[in-house]
């Protein structure tokens, strides 16, 4: 239930009727906007009647959810949520950024010679995977806990706020020390107590949808980070499986309006495993940056033939800082910066 108060409404009786909310089992949430102040009740409603909250002068408008997400909905939080990642803001009327770099971090000299050629195209934030979720036990793995640390050595030389995808709680407090954005990868998207862990710290993360999650089932995904303390939630669409076999996913561009409407949350797109093809990134980048993506996140790689994964789909420098160019001129016409 969203309970919207009176502009001038006392800080007085705001708090009266937190007290009466709380008194009848609910959990209040109170989000105080510039032009808003919303109540938020979690819990059973079943047994409060709108009337007699509208009987109190200080409430303008009483609304019952029929969503099963509360926290994440934007009749709850009307204005945007903007994300703060280590100094980079994501989400409202913010720039548009990019996060640009190799699928897997391979080593020292790699990830560092990557992120100075990432950081000279104009990316904002620097990807690098240390910890690799493969669909085969022979892949390579990632190089774990010394490629966290060769990515903190690129940041340090560079700058650029660092993502990694988090596999696993038992590693949290490694991120929480040492990554700004915690990725939760497509295949993590309902492993439901590590999204609880992730929602215990206030690191940024960035959820990918599920390969086969429905739009409802990803933001109850946020809703239990966002239910576990955590606010700073970016979704990130990577395209979902369907019977079509030419691309590697299926890039879905209608969860950005989607995202949008239904949620206060930024949305940015991953094109390279949406399509599995570095030719289809391009294209792809520009129509979601017109659908009104807040960001993408792009894999980049020097050497992309030798690539120790996602080779396939790993644009070149060069042809990474032609796709920002013309990204900010798709920007520019529906007036966001990039
Ligand atoms: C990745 O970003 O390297 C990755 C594995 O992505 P996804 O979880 O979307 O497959
Ligand atoms: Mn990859």
């Amino acid at each position: 239930m969203i309970i919207t108060l009176k502009k001038n409404a006392p800080a007085e009786e705001i708090r009266k009727l937190h007290d009466s909310f709380e008194e009848k089992g609910l959990q209040v949430s109170l989000i105080e906007g510039k032009d808003f102040n919303v109540f938020g009740l979690v819990g059973d409603t079943a047994h409060i009647y709108e009337r007699d909250i509208l009987a109190n002068m200080w409430v303008e408008n009483v609304q019952r959810v029929s969503a099963p997400y509360k926290l994440a909905n934007r009749m709850f939080h009307p204005e945007d949520t903007v994300v703060d990642v280590a100094g980079v803001k994501v989400g409202g009327k913010e720039k548009i950024v990019v996060i640009g770099g190799p699928c897997s971090v391979e080593g020292r000299e790699q990830i560092c010679r990557i992120a100075q050629e990432v950081s000279e195209c104009g990316a904002d934030m620097l990807r690098g995977g240390a910890y690799k979720p493969r669909t085969s036990p022979y892949s390579f793995q990632g190089l774990g806990y010394e490629g966290i640390m060769d990515l903190c050595e690129a940041r340090d030389r560079t700058g650029l706020p660092v993502v990694s995808e988090l596999m696993s709680a038992d590693k949290l407090d490694e991120f929480a020390a040492n990554v700004d954005l915690i990725q939760i990868g497509a295949r993590n998207m309902q492993n439901f107590d590590l999204l609880k862990a992730v929602g215990h710290v206030k690191k940024p993360v960035l959820l990918k949808r599920g390969m086969s999650a429905t739009i409802e089932d990803w933001i109850m995904s946020a809703e239990y980070i966002l239910s576990s303390g955590n606010p700073n939630v970016i979704f990130c669409e990577r395209g979902i499986r369907t019977f079509e076999t030419y691309t590697r996913n299926t890039m879905d561009l209608s969860v950005i309006p989607i995202l949008k409407e239904r949620t206060h949350l930024p949305v940015i797109i991953d094109p390279s495993h949406a399509t599995g093809d570095w030719k289809l990134i391009e294209p792809i980048s520009l129509a979601a940056i017109a659908a009104g993506a807040d960001g993408l996140i792009i894999e980049v790689h020097d050497h992309p033939s030798s690539a120790w994964s996602d080779g396939a789909q790993s644009l070149k420098p060069e042809n990474f800082q032609e796709l920002i160019r013309r990204c900010r001129k798709v920007a520019a016409a529906i007036g966001r910066d990039m």
